[in-house]
């Protein structure tokens, strides 16, 4: 612990964000990388805990105090090796984590958290500029070789692992680039795409094989891949979105906000659709149903796209903004998030029913909504009931649905390999990560069901672990 009184001392300062009336006329950034001077001071709030439950809540369980320790001494190089020890991705983490961490840090109790996210931010973009990553292959070849099938966090993590444990990976992806959800699903003014060009140079350079447009299962049998590779990981997400079966659904202007945000991501990669597949903004009035962070994601996309109006609804009523008893310190609580995609305009609203689409000749014109309460039933389990009189109408020529997703998609390889499937419809696994089929492993959103980046890598790295174990009879790589 650097400085004893820094907590006491320092005030939490969040790094700064773009002015809002500079970043929406543009899809580039909304973060700054914190300066020097800020960094130093915030990791000074870090009170080094006995019990660090920083740390607990971290899936990866980064090494918290250590590298606040080591960024408040300016020991960058220090600071980095910790956070590489753990982290494949912290420049991902670093942009584009809600951070758990920082709702389990002690500090948390009766002040303002130690800014964990913005400190690791940081220090991996110092160690970028100071060259201190470099490609380190690895020295000896094991013989071995694995496919991993999908290029998201998960899949990039478990290759970075067993890359590293000195086996020969390739990595298939469906689609032409590299990144998953990481490319084609959050927005650029979350996460720029050159940041996740920068780490694939350098795993391309350790030895890793990026295969791009290749559909396993539908251009190149799951089976096929199976016999040429000593053991395979398949992390391809959970892609199958939730549909809002209500009256009028099949109108024009009704769209899932992956295929949304998708096209936005590849209109700015230099894509070109035409206008009947075009999926745009600009000059409509835009209804997001879904509260969640994908909505938050399509609110600042449509934002960009020049709609003349955002409205956000949800079916649940609105969080409370600070903790309540359902979720004390240090849980992860349930609150009212506002994005920097709420900073920057439209309406939210809660406890919104959608009932019905309406239109004319076939194009989306307006949605009929009705208030819900939510009442607990005699055996304590909510209920959700229409609020009499509160209907109304909401004018709308491009609707979103980020309604979430349910499971991976059922086709494909699942279907292929015959993959059995939990209660949730997401890939079964044992305890060590292996399917139902020997040597098959699964990681990320298709084993989890849809959750957060440092979830993915941290399913990347455990299953990493145990097909090193299955291939090796033990592993040296963290099971972290
Ligand atoms: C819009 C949106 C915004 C999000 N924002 C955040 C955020 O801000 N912070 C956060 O922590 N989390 C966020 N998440 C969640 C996070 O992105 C996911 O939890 C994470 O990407 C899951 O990683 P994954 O590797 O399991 O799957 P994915 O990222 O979904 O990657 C799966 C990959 O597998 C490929 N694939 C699938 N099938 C095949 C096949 N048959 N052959 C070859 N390739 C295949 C897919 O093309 C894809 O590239 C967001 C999610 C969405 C949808
Ligand atoms: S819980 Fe907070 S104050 Fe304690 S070690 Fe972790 S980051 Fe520092």
């Amino acid at each position: 612990m650097g400085d004893v009184k820094g907590f006491l001392r320092v005030k939490r300062e969040k790094s700064e964000y773009r002015p809002v009336c500079e970043r929406v006329k543009d899809f580039s950034e909304v973060n700054l990388v914190p300066k020097e001077k800020h960094s130093v001071e915030q990791a000074s709030r870090c009170m080094d805990c006995g019990t660090p439950f920083c740390h607990w809540g971290c899936p990866i369980g980064n090494y918290i105090p250590e590298w606040n320790d080591a960024v408040f001494h300016k020991h960058w190089k220090k600071a980095f090796d910790l956070l590489n020890a753990t982290n494949n991705l912290p420049e991902i983490t670093g942009r584009i984590c809600p951070a758990p961490c920082e709702y389990s840090c002690v500090l948390g109790i009766n002040d303002d958290p130690v800014t964990v996210r913005d400190d690791e931010l940081a220090v991996i973009e110092y160690a970028f500029k100071k060259g201190f990553i470099k490609a380190h292959p690895p020295k000896k070849r094991t013989g071995k070789s694995i496919a991993v099938v999908g290029s998201g966090p998960a899949g990039i993590a478990a290759a970075d692992q067993l890359n590293k444990a000195g086996h020969n990976v390739t990595v298939f992806e469906r689609d032409n680039k590299i990144g998953g959800i990481l490319r084609y699903g959050i927005p650029d003014f979350k996460l720029e795409k050159s940041i996740l060009d920068r780490r694939i140079n350098v795993l391309k350079k350790e030895g890793i094989v990026f295969k791009t447009g290749i559909n396993i299962s539908t251009n190149y049998k799951a089976e096929k891949l199976r016999k040429k590779f000593d053991a395979v990981c398949i992390a391809c997400g959970s892609r199958a979105p939730r549909d809002l079966k209500a009256e009028g659904r099949e109108l024009r202007g009704i769209y899932f906000a992956m295929d949304y945000l998708i096209q936005s991501n590849l209109r700015i990669e230099g894509q070109k659709f035409s206008k009947d597949r075009l999926i745009d903004a600009k000059g409509k009035k835009v209804v997001v149903i879904g509260g969640g962070d994908t909505g938050a994601d399509c609110v600042g996309v449509a934002h960009r796209q020049g709609a003349i109006c955002v409205t956000q609804i949800e079916i649940m009523p609105k969080p409370s903004a600070c903790r309540t008893n359902d979720y004390p310190w240090p849980k992860y609580p349930m609150l009212l998030k506002t994005s920097t995609s709420h900073e920057e305009g439209g309406e939210r609203d809660w406890s919104v029913l959608t009932k019905k689409f309406s239109g004319q000749a076939g194009e989306l014109k307006k949605i009929s909504c009705v208030r819900v309460e939510f009442q607990k039933d005699s055996k304590g389990c909510p209920t959700m009931k229409e609020k009499a009189g509160s209907e109304f109408e909401i004018e709308a020529d491009l609707v979103i649905l980020a309604l979430g997703f349910l499971h991976p998609e059922k086709t494909g390889i699942i279907e292929e390999l015959k993959l059995d499937l939990d209660s949730r419809g997401n890939v079964k696994t044992d305890a060590d990560f292996m399917t139902s089929q020997k040597g098959i492993f699964a990681a990320g959103d298709m084993r989890r069901g849809q959750s957060l980046v440092v979830w993915a890598i941290s399913e990347g790295r455990k299953a990493a672990h145990n097909i090193d174990k299955f291939l090796m009879g033990s592993s040296c790589l963290s099971d972290i």
